[in-house]
């Protein structure tokens, strides 16, 4: 592991401005990361849950466990962990995979892994049925994520045993007393009554991270986090703007987002707000529009980031649905609209980074015929389930960019009939 660390200090000595040699990341020596149903895995970006749970075993255990002493081995022999192939698949593709956004975390000293970052996912109770989510984290996706798995369309890990109910959680974050940064997220942190006795226990020194919808603010949690001053962010999911958000957020509207995200600038001006967008088949167009809305806010605060991320799961919502042509259209029309922010977002450092993500857009190789009639079908079940959203999917054609890459069957077209639709959603 030693020859791996100093290229680590390399980077963080400014010789290199991000990233790590090898395949190494610090998250499998620091980081515990635990799900809504309580079980743990090796960070968000994993691709699989791990066996254990946080009902079995305490963090540091957990850190300490033969799942994580093989991930580490794995990665020390210069080779990807299998649970790591999100970020060896990104990087390959020339995006910025998040062991590359890790710089941000201490390497430990020694070979003693130690708790110091957490992320806990603490339950899924949640007011959105967001586009892109399923019931493993939201309780809004529940009826929907039933009939969903009644189209075929598997989105949703079986809700497991052990889910961990609210006001009964295993152990306290008093209990990491290396703890330098915590992650909460849900469900909506921001109902969760767990939310307020997590962030009250952690000391003023410890990193603080909420990810809201920001659909509702709750100003307990917010009058905390004036404790935290410059250690405190928030990041909040958009992954459009106007009819775009709407058809993501569903059904939370653009316009209550945008009226709470002014009031929590104004209520804390030293947090850091991070927008998190992550780019799918249905917001393929509002990469532009999320760009130009945070340049709006970004040229007179500093303290706002922007977080971008391809879609991973499910594979039917992926850009890569789309056929190759009409992703090419919509890869021009982005850089056609970003050609005005070119000197904002170089000056930020991004430019380099949307270049690739557009890039990847207009080459990424079209997944099988099969996703795509998956994506079909659940772009007609949004359209009939959420007929408000009919007008977006229309207007951005994105059953056109479906359709002109594989024969629908009989099926298919009726449901894609937009008189037919329209006729099923007002009855
Ligand atoms: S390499 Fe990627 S998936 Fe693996 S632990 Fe690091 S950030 Fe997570």
């Amino acid at each position: 592991m030693s020859s791996q660390i100093e290229n680590v200090e390399k980077d963080k000595n400014g010789e290199q401005e991000t990233g790590y040699k090898s395949v190494f990341c610090p998250f499998p020596y620091v980081h515990v990361a635990v799900n809504t149903n309580g079980m743990y895995r090796v960070c968000c970006e994993a691709t699989e849950e791990s066996p254990h749970s946080l009902q079995e075993m305490k963090p540091a255990e957990w850190l300490n466990s033969q799942y994580m002493q093989q991930i580490r081995q794995t990665m020390e022999a210069g080779q990807w962990p299998s649970q790591c192939s999100n970020c060896k698949v990104q990087e390959a593709a020339g995006v910025t995979s998040k062991r590359l956004r890790t710089h941000i975390l201490k390497v430990p000293d020694t070979d003693q892994p130690e708790v110091t970052s957490l992320d806990w996912r603490i339950g899924r109770l949640c007011n959105a049925a967001c586009a892109n989510c399923n019931q493993e984290n939201s309780t809004k996706w529940e009826r929907s994520g039933t009939e969903l798995n009644d189209l075929g369309l598997l989105r949703d890990k079986e809700i497991s045993a052990v889910a961990v109910e609210e006001g009964e959680q295993p152990f306290t974050v008093t209990e990491l007393s290396k703890l330098k940064r915590a992650y909460i997220a849900g469900g909506e942190p921001f109902l969760l009554k767990s939310t307020l006795p997590i962030v009250e226990s952690l000391p003023s020194d410890c990193e603080v991270i909420i990810n809201t919808n920001l659909s509702i603010l709750n100003d307990d949690i917010l009058r905390e986090y004036i404790r935290f001053g410059k250690h405190a962010s928030l990041v909040v999911s958009i992954d459009g703007t106007g009819p775009g958000f709407n058809l993501m957020r569903h059904p939370i509207k653009f316009e209550d987002f945008d009226k709470n995200l002014r009031q929590v600038m104004d209520m804390l001006p030293q947090t850091m707000i991070v927008f998190n967008f992550t780019w799918s088949l249905l917001n393929v167009s509002e990469l532009a529009p999320v760009i130009r809305y945070f340049r709006g806010f970004r040229e007179s605060r500093e303290k706002m980031l922007i977080d971008f991320h391809p879609l991973e799961i499910p594979n039917y919502l992926k850009f890569a649905n789309l056929d190759l042509d009409f992703r090419k259209r919509v890869a021009e029309k982005t850089r056609s609209d970003l050609a005005g922010s070119n000197t904002f977002l170089t000056k930020l450092g991004l430019h380099t980074e949307i270049e690739n993500l557009i890039h990847l857009l207009e080459t990424e190789q079209m997944t099988k015929p099969e996703t795509q009639r998956e994506a079909l079908i659940y772009l007609n079940w949004l359209a009939k389930d959420r007929p408000y959203t009919e007008d977006y999917i229309s207007s951005s054609q994105l059953r056109d960019g479906l359709l002109s890459s594989h024969q629908p069957t009989r099926t298919e077209s009726k449901g894609i009939d937009h008189n037919h639709m329209k006729d099923n959603t007002s009855s």
